[in-house]
């Protein structure tokens, strides 16, 4: 084998196939590095696999089965009442889908001649890995490895149960009839969503007083009152205490209740991939259970970097391609570091609700003046059309200079517009910049646009303050 620089086999390794390590890996390799990336299970990590792009292939047709349930309301006749979806379909449309993204980050990575090496990485020393049977050597090592479900110790775990984490629940071949979800973060609720509208009987149980503990609390409520609507119960400020026989035991402001499922499912959070990894023992340093960055994504090893989830920052698939660009940038010059407050947030739902930046209430904490735009779904021409006027579009801005701090939204397609709103806290532009920019019409874009401008005086389409 040719060697890379200084004697090493490499001049980047990297541990972990997911969004994060395979993007730093083709980008290293894109600068001229020679490259390896390590892997144990599938290219394309947690995101591809077990993650974004199944939790959206399923949601889809998910939706899709509602959407046509209402057609009648958009005067098509002749649907049938009797619509269902056929789970074992539904699971090979969902295999299809990852199995040809998975293909295609193959096939970048082979074209940008990053060596895939099959199996789990573990550190010798700071320079040297050990994968089976083979030891690889490298010049810099980004530890990508992703994170793993959890069902915390302090939920007891008794007799008979189906107990899933998000990777079992993509893989039902039936809808259960009645679904407990535990947790009502991310994971929780585009679950209730999911298996809700695929006819299960869904509760959500919640530690705190509100669901989507990162999305500002106005939006939050929205959401939750209209899956609530759509027949999905919470309840929240409870803690589930333990899980016996699919029976959920859960405290309640000092009283013990219970809920009988037919499917349990814990969405309580992940924790950082470490185990076996052999970091600890070359004095890698960790912050609780995930390994501790700067911000250049290195750890206290200079050559060690650690990347996405593993760095347990911000658990999204963004993020982690982001920071391996930080990394690369910090090893080899070229591209800066990363902003925690502008990275943006989506979440599966109908409708869609993508956020960026401060909630209302941490804007207030943080800053003297704040001004908050406002503009209704329901005021908006193309939602109606769409068919769907619940919403709310958010904005948050500095009131002396127009600086552009949060941006929340709640309706059609939002998911697919927050990128506006990136760009313009990324090239610091104010809110009336982006009022001067034309929006085209007719679409929900234009409800953001409306939202800036009530923000810095009056939104023209609307009587809302
Ligand atoms: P991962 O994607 O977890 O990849 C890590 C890889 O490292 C894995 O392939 C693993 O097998 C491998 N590995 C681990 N240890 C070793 C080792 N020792 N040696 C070799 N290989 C190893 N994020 C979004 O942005 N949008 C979404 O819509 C979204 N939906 C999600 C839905 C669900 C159900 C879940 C669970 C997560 C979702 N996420 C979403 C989060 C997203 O999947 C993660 O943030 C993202 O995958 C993290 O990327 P990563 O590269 O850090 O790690
Ligand atoms: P989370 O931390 O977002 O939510 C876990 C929830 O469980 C919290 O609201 C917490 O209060 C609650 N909880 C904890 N203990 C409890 C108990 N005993 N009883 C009741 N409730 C309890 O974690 P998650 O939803 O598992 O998601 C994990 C990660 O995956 C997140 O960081 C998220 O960013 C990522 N993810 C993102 C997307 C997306 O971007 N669309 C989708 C899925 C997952």
């Amino acid at each position: 084998m040719a060697e890379g620089s200084a004697g090493y086999d490499y001049e980047v390794a990297v541990i972990g196939a997911g969004p994060g390590g395979y993007v730093a890996a083709i980008k290293s390799a894109q600068l001229g590095k020679k490259t390896c990336i390590i892997e144990k299970e599938s290219v394309g990590g947690t995101c591809l696999n077990v993650g974004c792009i199944p939790t959206k292939t399923l949601i889809k047709t998910a939706s899709l089965l509602w959407q046509m349930r209402e057609a009648s309301a958009f005067a098509i006749e002749g649907v049938p009442d009797t619509l269902t979806v056929s789970m074992p379909k539904l699971q090979e449309r969902k295999k299809a889908v990852v199995n040809q993204l998975v293909g295609g980050v193959k096939g970048l990575l082979r074209g940008n001649k990053v060596d895939l090496i099959n199996g789990a990485g573990c550190f010798v020393d700071a320079h040297t890995l050990q994968v089976g049977e083979r030891r690889v050597s490298a010049e810099h090592i980004i530890i990508a490895t992703g994170s793993r479900a959890i069902i915390p110790s302090f939920i007891k775990i008794e007799g008979n149960n189906t107990l899933l984490t998000s990777t079992e629940a993509l893989d039902l071949d039936h809808v259960p009839e009645r679904t407990v979800i535990v947790g009502g973060g991310v994971i929780g609720v585009e679950f209730a969503y999911l298996l809700n509208r695929l006819g299960s009987a869904v509760t959500v149980l919640e530690l705190l007083d509100h669901i989507l503990p990162m999305v500002d609390t106005e939006v939050s409520a929205l959401a939750q009152k209209r899956m609530e609507k759509d027949g999905i119960t919470f309840h929240l400020g409870v803690k589930v205490l333990r899980v016996k026989d699919n029976a959920v035991f859960y405290d309640e402001g000092g009283n013990e209740r219970c809920i009988q499922a037919d499917a349990v499912l814990m969405a309580v959070g992940r924790a950082p991939n470490t185990e076996g990894l052999g970091a600890e023992s070359i004095g890698v340093q960790f912050d609780r259970n995930a390994i501790a960055v700067d911000e250049n994504m290195r750890t206290n090893i200079e050559n060690i970097y650690a990347i996405g989830d593993v760095n347990g920052k911000v658990m999204l698939a963004h993020t982690a391609s982001h920071e391996g660009l930080v990394a690369l940038g910090a090893m080899f010059g070229g591209h800066g570091t990363i902003n925690y407050d502008h990275i943006p947030s989506c979440i599966y739902l109908e409708p869609e609700i993508a956020c960026i930046g401060l909630t209302e209430a941490q804007a207030r904490e943080r800053y003297a003046r704040v001004k908050v735009g406002k503009f209704p779904a329901a005021a908006n021409g193309k939602s109606l059309v769409e068919g769907d006027t619940d919403g709310i579009f958010k904005v948050i801005i500095e009131e002396t200079y127009g600086e552009i701090l949060g941006v929340h939204l709640y309706g059609q397609h939002v998911t697919e517009m927050i990128g506006e709103a990136a760009v313009a806290m990324t090239g610091e532009l104010t809110a009336e910049e982006l009022v001067n920019a034309v929006h085209p019409h007719p679409t929900v874009n234009e409800a953001l646009s409306e939202a800036f401008m009530s923000a810095v005086g009056r939104a023209i389409h609307s009587l809302m303050a």
